[in-house]
């Protein structure tokens, strides 16, 4: 059974140096990416995609979880939270409670993508083994984008949290399949949804920028540049195979293929 409708909901706009989210591409050039997440509706349930920037991060960094973020304070200064709303607030306007949400897909465990998990205390969070062993205990640059503030909640009792190693079909009959694409993170994960008209691939961060995903450029900070490269291939199989429309993440151009709330794909 196909799913029925998929909303791209941009939680935020995050400029950063273009040669950091494109490995040495423009330096000094700012590259605007959006951090949206995704609503997929399904006959048998609602998926939500990733979770976005946690707004509760941007109005008090060193408050944030159990160990703080303050680090995120310069960092914030390119956030621009003005161009889209917390996944609550677009769920509201498209007439969902956040205890409608069955199942939180996550790409990955980086700040913007996997603020406001504690907003789905009901739902099972789907995400990749590696990814959430590995948040708790990053390397280096990567621990700039690991904050506990947005995965520690996972750890509450009675939390459902399915940590998955190989594909991952959510529904049991191929229509929405989270499927291993490390390198971004170790357990960074992207997500093929098919509607039955139509099929699109969420390819996450494998690359930041569409030329970057068509000329193997990913971001600077990548925790593996062969496994990068290796996913960037896998996405473009998976897409031909499936006649599926890539989407690259954080690529506005991309992201504007995808029709704007309250509209959905179908
Ligand atoms: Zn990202």
């Amino acid at each position: 059974m196909p799913a029925s409708r998929l909303y791209r909901l941009n939680t935020a706009e995050w400029t950063l140096d273009y040669s950091a989210a494109v490995q040495l591409q423009n330096p000094g050039e700012p590259f605007p990416g959006w951090c949206p997440c995704y609503l997929i509706e399904h006959p048998e349930g609602l998926v939500l995609f990733d979770t976005g920037v946690s707004r509760e991060m941007a109005a008090d960094p060193e408050g944030y979880g159990p160990t703080g973020a303050p680090h995120m304070a310069e960092l914030l200064q390119t956030l621009d939270l003005s161009v889209g709303r917390s996944p609550v607030e677009w769920l509201a306007e498209l007439g969902y409670e956040p205890s409608d949400v069955d199942h939180v897909v996550l790409s990955h465990l980086h700040v913007d993508h996997a603020g406001n998990v504690d907003a789905f205390p009901d739902a099972e969070v789907i995400v990749g083994k590696r990814e959430l062993r590995y948040a708790f205990w990053p390397d280096g640059v990567q621990r700039l984008f690991y904050l506990d503030g947005d995965f520690a909640p996972l750890r509450a009792p009675g939390r459902e949290v399915t940590a998955v190693t190989g594909e991952h079909d959510v529904f049991g009959d191929g229509s929405v399949v989270s499927f291993p694409t490390p390198g971004h993170t170790p357990g960074h994960r992207s997500l093929a949804v098919d509607l039955g008209s139509t099929s699109v691939l969420l390819a996450g961060d494998v690359a930041n920028s569409r030329a970057g995903y068509e000329e193997g450029l990913v971001a600077s900070f990548a925790w593996s540049l062969e496994d990068s490269l290796e996913s960037i291939r896998r996405v473009k199989d998976r897409a031909r195979a499936a006649d599926a429309e890539v989407i690259v993440h954080h690529d506005p151009e991309d992201q504007s293929k995808l029709p704007d709330p309250p509209e959905a794909l179908e």
